[in-house]
């Protein structure tokens, strides 16, 4: 039996010292975690907001090797991740799917220089991708292009070319990983914060003081490790330990929009491989809708919730239209997210041209032995993990034991085979094994908007860890990201459902309130 988040927090208090505690419930920290706690380490990771609410819910949701790094020449890049994406098949096939994308082929310049171009890369994808490869890239011809990527304009289409790769559903996969952790004996919280970090009297780290935001009561954890696993938050987070001077981050935003399948009704995603300003940009199909994305523009601040800059939309719009039959315009946008990108600051740093930012991660030791990861991407966060146990492990910080410990760790509810596709429109599939356990809870039948019931409501309180109406609604149903306004109209009835399940201890009105604010920025592409 899954342990309750009071009983968490009643561990996380009563602990002795801990090998190690991780700040951060991204796919970052939570890889650290379970990959920790698989080797037999004692481990407790906490999470000021809800697991994903940072950047990990925020993904274009693409588990890829990343054919853009291949143009970059960055061969290794390409190879771990496809050998990451085979893993994430593997281990958790009811969030993780494989996915065919098409790169449409336009005009003279299509049919000859393109075609031999990009056809020449993914075949290379191909050929890095090894035995772990979905499907091999073909050439299509104008009507086959039309026939799997209905929707892309037909207009000057000389053909495209097809090529594999993968797709999830970020923060539920995040929410796997926080539960699968937990199973292994791993203490990790939700809505518990960092607040300041203790220090032997040689100025080495010796524990972090939290803070639980359900209760406002504050505690410390010993650990002989730590690990700042805090996104874009690290350089913060480095602030509270003596160590931290200087920025390591160079963030950068990355704005999605969403909207309805009709705009690409088939199976296949949409590549443009090269924009106006020269990046890549995606269309794909995701829990019965679209999703259209995405920008890369500089930022200083890091705002919880990141709104869309100037001009930002217009080029999502504008860049669609050059691909898609019927245009998208800002009155189909459904629902408008923001994510923010950690990259990593190099020495010269040009901070107008994050393009050019390296997407590797990077780990720091700092000399008061706080562990800082960051950078990298969704798709290789398990060989990240590796890569900070092992530095912690050269450090001293924590007993070396082999690596590999997660390569075949199967997520919690992971089914034998994946059944359906992740563009398929939401449902019991996204629960795997746990499907029965769903709809035995009351309100199974009960369908609070297409694809989410009362009884999904219910298991994300009992079992995945909701604490509120966004929880429920933005990372363990997606409505927020699919549609804000169907999200906001649903949110009474769901928080309803909350309050029987979470009793005294959950402010409904609150979190009521609080979610419409939100959703009402999520609808809004003003
Ligand atoms: C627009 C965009 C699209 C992307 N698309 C893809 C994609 O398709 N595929 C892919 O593989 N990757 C993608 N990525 C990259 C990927 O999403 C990120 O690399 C990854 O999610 C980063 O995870 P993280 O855990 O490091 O950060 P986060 O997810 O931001 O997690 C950090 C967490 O730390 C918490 N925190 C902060 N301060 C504290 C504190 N004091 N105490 C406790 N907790 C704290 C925050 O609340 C946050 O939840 C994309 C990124 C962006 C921005």
């Amino acid at each position: 039996m899954q342990p309750a988040r009071e009983e968490l927090v009643e561990r996380l208090a009563r602990s002795p010292a801990l090998d190690l505690v991780v700040i951060g419930g991204g796919a970052t920290g939570l890889g650290v975690a379970l990959d920790a706690a698989a080797r037999g380490l004692s481990v407790a990771l906490i999470e000021a907001e809800d697991f994903a609410k940072g950047t990990s819910s925020r993904a274009t949701k693409l588990v890829h090797g990343g054919v853009r790094y291949l143009a970059q020449g960055n061969v290794a890049l390409v190879r771990e991740a496809l050998r990451e994406r085979a893993r994430l098949l593997q281990n958790a096939p009811h969030l993780v799917r494989p996915l065919a994308f098409v790169l449409p082929l336009y005009g003279a310049r299509g049919r000859w220089l393109d075609s031999w171009f990009y056809g020449a890369g993914l075949t290379l994808y191909d050929l890095l991708a090894g035995g772990a490869r979905l499907g091999r890239t073909q050439f299509l011809g104008r009507a086959a292009a039309l026939e799997r990527a209905p929707g892309l304009r037909a207009d000057d289409l000389a053909g495209g070319l097809q090529y594999w790769d993968g797709q999830f559903d970020d923060a539920r996969l995040a929410v796997a990983l926080a539960r699968t952790a937990i199973a292994r004996g791993a203490i990790v919280v939700n809505h518990c914060a960092a607040v300041g970090m203790t220090h032997d009297s040689a100025g080495k780290i010796n524990g972090v003081l939290v803070e639980d935001r359900a209760s406002g009561q504050q505690h410390r954890i010993g650990a002989r490790c730590v690990v700042n696993a805090a996104g874009v938050w690290v350089d913060s987070v480095r602030r509270m330990d003596r160590a931290g001077r200087g920025a390591l981050l160079a963030p950068s935003q990355g704005v999605h929009l969403v909207v309805d399948r009709e705009f690409l009704p088939g199976r296949s995603a949409v590549l443009v491989p090269r924009t106006r300003d020269g990046r890549v940009m995606f269309a794909v199909p995701w829990l019965g809708k679209t999703i259209l994305g995405t920008s890369d523009t500089p930022r200083t601040d890091v705002p919880g919730e990141p709104e869309p800059l100037p001009g930002e939309v217009e080029l999502i719009l504008s860049e669609a239209a050059r691909v898609l039959e019927r245009a998208p315009t800002r009155a189909d946008v459904r629902s408008v997210w923001v994510g923010m990108r950690p990259l990593v600051k190099p020495p010269d740093e040009d901070p107008g041209d994050t393009k050019a930012l390296s997407r590797e991660h990077a780990v720091l030791v700092e000399r008061t032995g706080l562990v800082t990861v960051t950078g990298g991407k969704w798709t290789t966060y398990r060989a990240m993990a590796e890569d900070v146990l092992q530095h912690a492990a050269e450090a001293g910080l924590l007993p070396a034991r082999p690596a590999g410990a997660t390569s075949t760790l199967r997520l919690v509810g992971a089914p034998a085979r994946g059944e359906r596709a992740l563009s398929d429109a939401p449902g019991l599939h996204l629960y795997g094994t746990e499907a029965q356990a769903v709809q035995a809870l009351p309100g199974a039948t009960r369908e609070l908007a297409p694809g989410l019931t009362e009884a999904m409501v219910r298991f994300a309180a009992r079992h995945e860890y909701a604490r509120g109406v966004e929880d429920a609604l933005a990372r363990r149903s997606r409505l927020l990201f699919l549609d804000a306004r169907l999200a906001a109209e649903v949110a009474e009835r769901v928080a309803a459902v909350l309050a029987e399940e979470l009793g005294d201890a959950f402010d409904a009105a609150r979190s009521l309130r609080d979610f419409r604010a939100l959703a009402a920025r999520y609808a809004s592409v003003e």
